[in-house]
C-alpha cells in the first residue's frame, strides 16, 4: 500500500514531506508551508454482537471493501459522537431497528483497505439486544443467522474472530 496515499497539505496545498517522528514511528508526513502535521492515526469504528437462540445476526457486506463476505453491523463513528450512540445510530441505519449495547465485549485494531490505502482502524465491539424485526439497507444484501459454533473461517474482518472469541466469554458470565 501507498505511504504516501495523501501528496498535499489539506489547510494549504502545498506538497507534503516525510518527518522523522520517533524510533516507533518511522515517519509522518507534514506540510514545510504552514506547519500542519498529518498523523496517519487509527479510525474508530463500532459493532453490533446481537446473539438469539445460540446464532449471531451476520450482513453479508453488500459494498466495498469485502463485498460479500461475512459481516456483522456497524460503521465508522462521527466526529464528536460517542461510541454507544455510534452503534445505535448504525444500527438503526442498517437493520432500521433499535439496538441496545448491553457491553463492550472489546477494542481490536484491523486494516480498512479503500481505494488503494490501508487505514488503521480500531474497532469498539458491543454485544447488545435488537428491538424489532431487522431489514437490510443497500450497503448489506443479506441477513444471516449463524451459529456460534458454525462461524465460517473467512470474514470480512481479521478482528471479527477475536471479537466472537470475546463475545463466547461474555455470553458464558452472563
Ligand atoms: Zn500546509
Amino acid at each position: 500500500m501507498k505511504r504516501d496515499y495523501f501528496k498535499f497539505c489539506p489547510r494549504c496545498g502545498e506538497k507534503l514531506s516525510w518527518r522523522q517522528e520517533n524510533h516507533e514511528d518511522p515517519s509522518v508526513q507534514q506540510c514545510n508551508s504552514c506547519g500542519f502535521t498529518f498523523y496517519d492515526n487509527p479510525i474508530t469504528a463500532t459493532e453490533a454482537y446481537i446473539v438469539r437462540n445460540g446464532k449471531l445476526l451476520m450482513v453479508r457486506r453488500g459494498q466495498h471493501p469485502r463485498k460479500g463476505f461475512l459481516d456483522v453491523p456497524g460503521g465508522f463513528m462521527d466526529g464528536f459522537e460517542q461510541p454507544r450512540a455510534g452503534i445505535v445510530r448504525e444500527v438503526q441505519e442498517e437493520l432500521n431497528c433499535t439496538f441496545t449495547p448491553k457491553a463492550l465485549i472489546g477494542a481490536y485494531g484491523d486494516h480498512y483497505f479503500w481505494k488503494d490505502k490501508d487505514y488503521a482502524v480500531t474497532i469498539l465491539s458491543f454485544a447488545g439486544t435488537l428491538k424489532g424485526a431487522a431489514s437490510s439497507n443497500h450497503e448489506i444484501t443479506t441477513l444471516e443467522w449463524v451459529p456460534l459454533n458454525k462461524i465460517p473461517p473467512q470474514l470480512a474482518f481479521a478482528h471479527m474472530h477475536d471479537s466472537i472469541r470475546d463475545l463466547k466469554r461474555y455470553l458464558r458470565t452472563k
